[in-house]
């Protein structure tokens, strides 16, 4: 079976062709520019094949064109027609409370991903985009929409009401949503299966820690989500590369009327200059900000001890929200990679019956029990794998 997994922004669209079954990816490649000029990426088994080259792409459709152009060519494409494409599913960013799973694109599936665009207005119109241009470019294909929010459903009131007003909750949809839904499902099933637990997740626990350029932690019982770090939107839990995490609000106000800043520049900084970046002005990215503080830069190391003193924190606050752990996992770029920075994380946690081998947690880049044999509490990496979430949804609900 082919599955098209489409992740589409508002100028970018990535997108993977894959086997749901087995998680090969034939072709992959990235659309870039759309609607300025356009740059096309194709790779197959890895390689790059096409590098940013341009291709006029005045809107999604012929990014999709070009897309499907790639996978059917005669010289390097992987399929022989578009009609080996079985089904096409769609990374979709915001679902409100409507979806609690994945969903077969319909008129109504598109409807309520409308009105869900008031929550996520970055992206849900780049995504509606997508999905519009795949049924321009590929008419009657079967299509998924699968929600970054959908595994968070699960959550209790107490987990995700906010502790304002309760008609802001009842007409206009306030409450915690959550996001990376689809990275931390993936990674509670791969935990279930290493802990030997996916037939009878119930009485299990487990954390999750999605550490990236985006992070966000999730508590998981019995196999479904309990509680998530981030909120309304993305901007919350942990500081994470540029954004800035749990604030207080009265921040907002005391430097919006210090500066003369508007809304739109008050949350500019918050989402673009704020987390990491902003502590150490050096740089985002984790590995910029590990050799800035090797070569004595007090902000970088400040901005680390920030992001792992909230990650432990935000590890303790679940354990006591499940009453325990059974598992600590860490994913995504800083998580499956970092092995100082899963150390500077745990170090602290042994109280909790988690006990990092050194030697076990110098891996990178793949599945791995990274805790001693006598911790009770089990650490492991994880490689997320969100497309392969999607490729099976879309393979399961377009069956
Ligand atoms: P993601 O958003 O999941 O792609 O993660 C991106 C982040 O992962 C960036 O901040 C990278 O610096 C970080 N990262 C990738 N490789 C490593 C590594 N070997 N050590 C530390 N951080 C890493």
């Amino acid at each position: 079976m082919n599955i098209l997994v489409i992740n589409a922004g508002s100028s970018s669209l990535k997108y993977q062709l894959m086997d749901p079954d087995t998680g090969a990816v034939s072709a992959k490649g990235l659309c870039e520019r759309i609607g300025i000029d356009g740059k096309f990426t194709y790779k197959v088994d890895g390689k790059t094949v096409i590098d940013a080259e341009p291709i006029a792409m005045p809107t999604h459709a012929e990014a999709i064109e070009a897309v499907l152009a790639a996978l059917v060519n005669a010289k390097h494409g992987v399929i022989g027609s578009m009609d080996e494409i079985d089904a096409v599913g769609h990374r979709v960013l915001h679902g409100g409370a409507k979806f609690t799973k994945s969903c077969l694109v319909d008129e109504a599936c598109k409807q309520a991903i409308r009105e869900c665009i008031p929550l996520g207005p970055l992206h849900n119109p780049a995504n509606l985009i997508g999905i519009e241009a795949c049924e321009k470019v590929m008419p009657g294909k079967p299509q998924v929409a699968v929600f970054d929010t959908a595994f968070h459903m699960t959550m209790p009131a107490e987990a995700y009401i906010y502790a304002l007003p309760y008609e802001y909750y009842e007409k206009d949809q306030v409450r915690r949503y959550g996001f990376h839904g689809t990275s931390h499902r993936y990674i509670a099933e791969r935990a279930l299966a290493l802990l030997g637990r996916e037939k009878n997740p119930e009485g299990t626990k487990i954390i999750n820690c999605h550490l990236g350029n985006g992070s966000s932690l999730c508590a998981i019982k019995d196999g479904k989500c309990v509680d998530t770090t981030m909120g309304l939107g993305p901007l919350a839990g942990i500081p994470m590369g540029t954004r800035c995490g749990d604030i207080d609000g009265t921040i907002i106000e005391y430097l919006m009327s210090r500066y003369g800043y508007d809304i739109k520049e008050m949350m500019n900084i918050l989402n673009k200059k704020s987390g990491v970046l902003g502590i150490s002005g050096v740089s985002s990215d984790f590995r910029d900000l590990e050799a800035a503080e090797q070569s004595g830069n007090e902000r970088a190391k400040l901005a680390l001890d920030k992001f792992f003193y909230e990650t432990r924190k935000a590890i303790g606050a679940y354990a006591a929200a499940m009453g325990g752990v059974d598992a600590i996992v860490f994913t995504a770029g800083v998580g499956e990679n970092g092995v100082a920075n899963r150390a500077r994380v745990m170090k602290g946690l042994e109280y909790l019956g988690a006990k990092l081998d050194p030697e076990r947690n110098n891996t990178r880049g793949k599945e791995a029990l990274i805790s001693t044999d006598d911790s009770t509490v089990k650490v492991f990496v994880i490689p997320t794998n969100e497309e392969l979430m999607i490729a099976k949804d879309t393979a399961a609900l377009a069956k």
